[in-house]
């Protein structure tokens, strides 16, 4: 799936002399993605976060100009999904070793000489790690690392934006536009996580009272959010507006 824009930035396709002159132009940034391999519901293939990270890779090479000097690590697309175990399809590493792999590949990029490393996450269940562990990493060698972290389309309606968390109709309608030939579109449902809970506070997320929910507790089938609502059409103006967006905030890295 690698545009050939993409190729020209990304650092495994380089030589060496390509790599010492790329990390030595001013302000050269870098990207990780970091993605997951999980159950995406009935009807997404388990490497949706991994491929949403991709797609939105693609776009922004294509988006940017030859000389800006932006460039892609290799993905880390095991990640942290515990939130998913007892569904077929999820892999998993301990948040520990995620954290590992990060600082091992972070301290490489930066001696190489990048000036600038940007991660970009794409899948929610890593955030509370990243924060923690970027901060961890600025306090003990003062650098300070960009996380970039895609967010949900707003016309999305109010239910949807706050608990379509997972393979609904954001998620979905960006494969269906971008890699229609991974996924079963006649068999999207919609799973409300808020729904059969005690007390009206009590939610999964985005609520001053929550608990430490895995995906079997809130979903029989693994959606989380109406995945029945996607269309190819809004993913791709989602993709466009994200790809847009993240294009932004790298010029804004490098200023
Ligand atoms: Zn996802």
């Amino acid at each position: 799936m690698k545009s050939s824009a993409l190729r020209e930035r990304y650092l495994p396709a380089m030589t060496e002399t390509q790599l010492r002159s790329a990390a030595g132009q001013e302000k050269a940034l870098v990207i990780l993605p970091i993605g997951a391999i999980e159950q995406h519901g009935p009807h997404l293939p388990v490497g949706t976060d991994s491929l949403i990270g991709e797609i939105l890779l693609r776009g922004i090479a294509e988006e940017l100009a030859p000389e800006e000097a932006v460039y892609v690590a290799p993905s880390i697309v095991v990640s942290k999904s515990n939130e998913h175990t007892g569904f077929p399809g999820t892999l998993m590493v301990h948040r520990d070793v995620l954290a590992a792999c990060i600082r091992g590949s972070v301290a490489q990029l930066e001696a190489w000489g990048f000036a600038e490393v940007a991660i970009l996450n794409t899948h929610g269940g890593n955030l509370p790690l990243l924060r923690s562990l970027l901060r961890e990493i600025r306090i003990e060698t003062g650098e300070s690392l960009h996380l970039l972290n895609p967010f949900p389309p707003t016309e999305m309606d109010a239910r949807e934006q706050t608990f379509g968390i997972h393979g609904g109709e954001y998620e979905s309608s960006i494969l269906y536009a971008q890699v229609p030939e991974f996924c079963k579109p006649e068999r999207a449902d919609a799973q409300w996580i808020d729904a059969g809970l005690e007390g009206p506070d009590l939610r999964p997320e985005s609520s001053p009272a929550t608990f430490a929910w895995t995906a079997r507790d809130l979903s029989p089938s693994g959606t989380m959010g109406d995945a029945t609502r996607a269309s190819a059409e809004k993913g791709g103006l989602w993709t466009r507006r994200a790809v847009q967006e993240l294009v932004h905030e790298l010029r804004s890295l490098q200023t």
